[in-house]
C-alpha cells in the first residue's frame, strides 16, 4: 500500500497567499514534514508533524519518501515555492539518485507556490518586468566563486535581479562583496530594493540605490531586488514606486 508526497510551498507569509490547491492538500493530509516554523504554519488538528533542522534537506526528503511508502498522504512544505531554492529539488534528487524500491508506488506531486519574488515584487511596483534572474547569495551549497560569476554576467547581461538568502549571521560579507561586484558593472544610480519580511507585520521595504546601498539594513528575511538600466522610481499615493519599463529604447545603430 502506497500513498502519497505533495511537495508543496506555503508563500512567504499567511493564509492568503496559500494557493487553494496547496490549501487542500494540507487539509487531507495525514503527516506535514518541514523544516519548524512552516510546518507550524500549515499544522491542522490530528496532523502528525515531523520537523527538521532547515539544513537537512536530504535526510528530510526521505523521510517524507519513507511515511508516503507506508501509505500514508504525506505533505513536505517549503516557504514561498517548494521549487525555488527548497525542497523540490531535494526530492527529485532522493528519488533520482537512491535505489529504494519500496517508493517505487509513492504517487509524488509538486505543486507551486507564491515566492519571495513575487509577493516582493508586487509591493514595490513592477520592478521583474523585463529579463530578470534571481540568485541565492548562500555559498553554503556552491562555491562563492560561482556566485561572483553569476553576478557579474547578469549585470552585463542588463538583467533586474533579485537576491536569496542574502545576509544572516553566519554570512555577514557576502552581500556587500556581492554589491561591489555590481558597482564595477552598474551605474551608480541604479535602484536597489531591500523588501523585508513581506507579508508578515514587521514588513518593510528601502529604497535605495547601488551607490548608497548599505548591507547592514540587510537580514535573512529580506529580498534584495536590483533594477536593470532602465529601472526608475516613480511616486504615486504618498509613497514610491519601481519598475522596469516593458520596453527599451530604441538604440540607432
Ligand atoms: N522557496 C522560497 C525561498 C527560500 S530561500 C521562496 O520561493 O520564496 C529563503 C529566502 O527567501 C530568504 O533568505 C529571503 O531572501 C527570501 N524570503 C522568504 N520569505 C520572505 C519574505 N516574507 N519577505 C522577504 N523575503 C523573503
Amino acid at each position: 500500500m502506497s500513498g502519497r508526497l505533495s511537495v508543496i510551498g506555503c508563500g512567504p507569509a499567511g493564509e492568503h497567499w496559500l494557493s487553494p490547491e496547496t490549501a487542500q492538500l494540507i487539509a487531507r493530509a495525514t503527516d506535514a514534514v518541514g523544516y519548524g516554523p512552516y510546518v507550524r504554519r500549515i499544522a491542522r488538528p490530528g496532523m502528525r508533524l515531523h520537523i527538521s533542522d532547515n539544513r537537512e534537506e536530504l535526510m528530510r526528503a526521505v523521510l517524507a519518501l519513507e511515511l508516503a511508502a507506508q501509505g500514508r498522504e504525506v505533505v513536505i512544505v517549503s516557504g514561498g515555492d517548494p521549487g525555488i531554492f527548497a525542497m523540490a529539488a531535494a526530492v527529485c534528487e532522493c528519488l533520482s539518485e537512491a535505489d529504494q524500491p519500496r517508493w517505487d508506488n509513492v504517487e509524488l506531486g509538486i505543486y507551486p507556490g507564491i515566492s519571495a519574488l513575487q509577493a516582493a515584487a508586487a509591493k514595490i511596483g513592477a520592478p521583474l518586468g523585463h529579463d530578470f534572474c534571481a540568485i541565492s547569495l548562500s555559498d553554503v551549497l556552491k562555491p562563492w566563486s560561482l556566485v561572483c560569476r553569476r553576478l557579474r554576467c547578469a549585470a552585463q547581461g542588463d538583467f533586474a535581479m533579485a537576491f536569496y538568502n542574502p545576509r544572516s549571521r553566519h554570512r555577514p560579507w557576502q552581500l556587500g562583496a556581492a554589491l561591489d561586484i555590481l558597482r564595477e558593472e552598474q551605474p551608480p544610480q541604479t535602484p536597489v530594493v531591500f523588501a523585508r519580511a513581506i507579508g508578515r507585520e514587521d514588513e518593510a521595504l528601502h529604497y535605495t540605490t547601488l551607490a548608497e546601498a548599505d548591507p547592514e539594513w540587510v537580514d535573512m528575511r529580506t529580498l534584495v531586488i536590483v533594477g536593470n538600466s532602465q529601472a526608475r522610481y516613480f511616486d504615486h499615493g504618498q509613497r514610491r514606486w519601481m519598475y522596469s519599463p516593458r520596453s527599451y529604447p530604441v538604440i540607432e545603430s
